[in-house]
């Protein structure tokens, strides 16, 4: 996810910016020192429009924005809350955090949330549901939402790896109740650290607005020391700093969607005789990684040696899978919820996934294709 590969002078001009209009300040408050600056709120709005949704807050990390959306969602001591064995450690932490108990499914074909392991899941205590769209694919939206309105249970979708991706040209994030985004420096738009929480609720997006911020109200007939407020929250809210950076990433946002998925189409098409990962039709993926399934062991080291080679590298699958994968978070799952997931480590550990980055050519990825596919058929 290439955002870094594309930060620099802009970003750095959007700082000085910040201390050249006011210093550093918060989110919020102090209006008469920002000189008409405010980063932060600007960023949401600006998000707000380009991913089509009612609400957008700026939070201080990915992370941060998933235990907002649970907290938003009532999550607390008791409940449950189901998520998936491919994902990133945060979904559990933050699950965990809320003192709720993960409850993982295994993987479809697509890698994401198997729909007929979250029905199997799914008791008396379900309090939420996770859905993550892992490494730029979407999830069986159709099959994952049907189960979760039937069964009156609201869905986050953590769409830190998927923004851009579409599901019958819906935007990824805005189809469950909240969607989280993370501006990580691993992500496809980046602030160094960051999130943001969308939803088109106006009852959550007043939660979200207000939780990472102390419950502040930011009552316009208050000064801030003053503030009204209903909840209690945290502090979760991102920089001044972080924001100027986000804004100038979010700017170059669409040209590192239509970058990445013009070469991940045609690697996509040159590898179409090896299996991969599914994509539903009704799925325009992100197009930052290519997960091809290759059983063999001995094929799938030299695949990965020869990325390695071409300077392509390898992302997360499997390289970084232990961060990835719930089949090796004995630390933080119980017994059960930890040998459910033996099932998808299995799964996970034929797969090749191929990072698409912004500054490596074309050319190189057809060589790459062209030396998989040698391995392939040898
Ligand atoms: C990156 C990521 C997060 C968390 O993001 P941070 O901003 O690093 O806290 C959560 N979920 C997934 C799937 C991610 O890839």
């Amino acid at each position: 996810m290439p955002g870094w590969e594309v930060i620099g002078k802009e970003e750095q001009a959007a700082v000085n910016e910040v201390f050249e209009k006011g210093g550093i300040l918060c989110a919020h408050g102090f209006d008469h020192l920002r000189k008409g600056h405010f980063a932060t709120r600007f960023f949401e709005s600006e998000f707000k429009d380009r991913f089509q949704a009612k609400h957008a807050t700026a939070v201080s990390s990915g992370t941060a924005g998933l235990k907002v959306a649970l907290k938003a969602l009532g999550v607390g001591v008791g409940d449950e809350v189901i998520t998936q064995a491919f994902n990133f450690i945060a979904t559990v932490e933050a699950i965990r955090d809320c003192g709720a108990t993960p409850i993982m499914t295994n993987i479809d074909d697509s890698l994401n949330m198997d729909p007929t392991d979250l029905k199997e899941k799914i008791t008396s205590k379900t309090k939420a549901i996770i859905i993550v769209h892992m490494l730029g694919n979407s999830a069986d939206m159709d099959r994952l939402m049907q189960i979760a309105n039937e069964n009156g249970i609201k869905v986050i979708e953590d769409n830190c790896e998927s923004p851009g991706a579409t599901w019958n040209d819906k935007l990824l994030g805005t189809i469950g109740d909240i969607g989280v985004f993370s501006f990580d420096m691993g992500k496809m738009i980046t602030c160094g650290e960051g999130g943001m929480v969308i939803t088109n609720d106006e009852q959550l997006g007043k939660f979200c607005r207000e939780y990472p911020d102390h419950g502040h109200e930011n009552n316009p007939d208050f000064h801030r020391g003053e503030d009204t407020r209903e909840i209690y929250g945290f502090n979760y809210r991102m920089t001044e700093m972080q924001a100027a950076v986000g804004r100038v990433q979010l700017t170059k946002f669409n040209d590192i969607l239509s970058s990445t998925q013009t070469k991940w189409k045609s690697l996509r098409e040159q590898l179409s005789t090896i299996p991969s990962r599914e994509v539903f039709n009704a799925c325009t993926p992100m197009g930052d990684t290519v997960m091809i399934k290759v059983v063999d062991e001995d094929k799938r080291n030299e695949m990965i040696k020869a990325s390695n080679e071409l300077k392509v590298g390898i992302k997360n699958v499997p390289s970084a899978i232990k961060w990835h994968c719930a089949g090796y978070w004995d630390h933080i799952l119980d017994e059960n919820e930890f040998n459910h997931s033996q099932i998808t480590k299995q799964i996970l550990s034929q797969y090749v996934a191929i990072p698409i980055n912004l500054k490596v050519a074309s050319e190189t990825y057809h060589k790459l294709g062209e030396r998989i596919l040698e391995i392939w058929t040898k």
